[in-house]
């Protein structure tokens, strides 16, 4: 049962509760009351986020900033209002429902560290870093979660802010499959950005949620396929990249061999999608 609720206002407000009471922080709740109610998450102390006095949803050299407490539906309206490019707007929106829109928070997303979190896909797509305070400290995300459910933060740091890519003249593809529309936690996600010169690959980021500990994506064959023709030979040799490179795990939603299985399938299924699809 919670017995202590905070609400700091300042940085060092929050910093010293932490501390001092070990308690949770939250900002829309939706992972964190979910958990204390399922007995999966003991405590009796919760910290509100949302009353900290923090900085504004911004562009700043060609980067988004979402401070933390901004909640999808906001970045949802903030992405449309200055027409950034819709890759981030393609995943947000399948995030939960409406309700859920309105609380949850792409920090929390982060936080919480699942590897079939939609937002954390995205953060990997886009090179985010996650900005802590008060240390001030700047961290790639990748290099921040450390497996599911855990992230390095010292006692007194929090997360204050992500700093993501925003990517001009990209083709972009997300897919999540799951057993229902709104509310899944998917089975397995695919994302994927490519930027194109005369057929060939000038860039191209690769990722899947819920097929390995974390979001499974790999600098290194991206790296090796600059400069390749984008057809669907090398889109076969990456699906067997990465069925080999995942590392799924079997549970109530789904076994291990269907969740590699999908890597395989939405691989093949994100170049028809972008490169054989007759539209009629
Ligand atoms: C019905 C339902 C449907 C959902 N659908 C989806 C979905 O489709 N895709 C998806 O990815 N997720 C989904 N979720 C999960 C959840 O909504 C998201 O992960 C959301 O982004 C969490 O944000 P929040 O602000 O509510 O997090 P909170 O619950 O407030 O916090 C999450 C965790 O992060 C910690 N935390 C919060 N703020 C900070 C901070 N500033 N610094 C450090 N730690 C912090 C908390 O202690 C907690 O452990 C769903 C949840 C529900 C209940």
């Amino acid at each position: 049962m919670i017995k202590n609720y905070f609400r700091p206002s300042t940085i060092d407000e929050l910093s010293e509760l932490k501390i001092k009471t070990n308690g949770y922080l939250f900002s829309g709740g939706t992972d964190l009351f979910v958990k204390i109610r399922a007995g999966a998450i003991n405590t009796d102390t919760v910290i509100d986020t949302k009353y900290l006095e923090n900085e504004e949803l911004k562009i700043e050299n060609k980067k988004l900033f979402i401070p933390l407490n901004t909640t999808y539906t906001e970045l949802r309206k903030f992405i449309k209002a200055n027409q950034i490019n819709p890759i981030i707007e393609n995943i947000v929106k399948t995030i939960g429902s409406p309700m859920i829109r309105n609380r949850g928070t792409p920090v929390g997303n982060i936080a919480n560290a699942s590897p079939a979190g939609d937002f954390v896909l995205a953060s990997y797509l886009l090179n985010a870093s996650v900005i802590l305070k008060p240390s001030s400290k700047k961290i790639p995300v990748e290099e921040f979660i450390k497996g599911p459910g855990k992230i390095e933060l010292e006692k007194e740091e929090f997360i204050y802010g992500i700093e993501l890519e925003i990517l001009d003249d990209y083709k972009f593809y997300f897919e999540k499959v799951g057993r229902r529309n709104a509310m899944i936690i998917s089975i397995a996600s695919i994302g994927l950005l490519i930027k194109e010169d005369n057929e060939k690959i000038k860039d191209i980021r690769i990722a899947f949620g819920s097929v390995a500990p974390t979001i499974l994506r790999n600098k290194e064959i991206e790296k090796s396929l600059i400069g390749e023709k984008i057809d669907k030979n090398l889109f076969k040799y990456l699906a067997n990249e990465f069925f080999n490179l995942s590392s799924p795990i079997t549970d109530v939603r789904a076994s291990k061999e269907y969740r590699k299985q999908l890597v395989y399938n939405l691989t093949l299924k994100a170049y028809i999608n972008l490169y054989e699809k007759v539209v009629i």
